[in-house]
């Protein structure tokens, strides 16, 4: 089993889900008192949302390279950048590591093209939402990719960093966050793509009349498969 190389904290609520995931899903490849083989390196969030807010990306790109490297000389064979966001310096940390970095958007659009779908809702911050670095890699593989309208993006961003990062799930975000998925819904997305590792704790499946597409789990899978491979 090659050990899973985790760069967390980003937040760490959603990191906490990866490696609880990670586990439970070794546990039910393998069975028996099996786990996962992984390493998690878990930042400050609080430096990374200043350098995001003030768009300091070199600096953002800097300081993921750094911790990176530290994934890899603890012994990963792979790793994973557990956050959407923060694949806008995915082109910075690649070259820092000698291991492949398991790109989430590129095990997203596997989950969706296997699923015979075309066009998608996408869900996550405003920087997700709003910059090319995220939907290009999506469109890349021949998906249409369909964004909430300005006040939808607005509540999407702001319930991720007032309330998800911080662990409050509240029943009036997720009537919210069901009310964009249904605009999404009514402008063509045959599914719904949940692009922020925290979105998947707020709603799921039955939040939505088509499929949706967690992130974290979908980056887990991809990273429990290769561990396995
Ligand atoms: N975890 C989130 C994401 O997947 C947002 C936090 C961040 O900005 O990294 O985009």
């Amino acid at each position: 089993m090659l050990t899973i190389g985790m760069l967390g904290g980003m937040s760490w609520e959603s990191s906490a889900h990866y490696y609880r995931l990670a586990n439970e899903l070794v546990r039910d490849r393998l069975g028996g008192l099996h786990s996962a083989r992984c390493v998690l390196l878990s930042v400050d969030f609080a430096d990374v949302e200043e350098l995001q807010r003030t768009g300091d990306w070199a600096s953002a790109g800097r300081l993921l390279a750094a911790a990176a490297r530290q994934v890899e000389a603890a012994g990963a064979g792979f790793l994973l950048l557990c956050t959407n966001t923060m694949h806008k310096v995915a082109d910075e940390v690649q070259p820092a590591i000698g291991i492949p970095l398991l790109h989430l958007a590129d095990a997203t659009a596997d989950a969706v093209i296997a699923a015979g779908l075309e066009t998608v809702g996408l869900l996550g911050t405003a920087f997700t939402m709003e910059q090319d670095f995220y939907r290009d890699r999506l469109t890349a593989r021949g998906l249409k990719v369909l964004t909430p309208d300005v006040d939808d993006r607005r509540d999407v961003h702001r319930i991720i960093y007032d309330e998800l990062v911080l662990g409050v799930v509240r029943e009036e975000s997720r009537a919210r966050y069901r009310s964009v998925i249904a605009s999404l819904v009514a402008s063509g997305a045959q599914g719904i793509i949940l692009g922020c590792t925290e979105i998947e704790l707020l709603v799921g499946e039955a939040d939505s009349p088509v499929p949706v597409f967690p992130t974290t789990r979908l980056h887990v899978e991809a990273a429990v498969a290769r561990a396995l491979s």
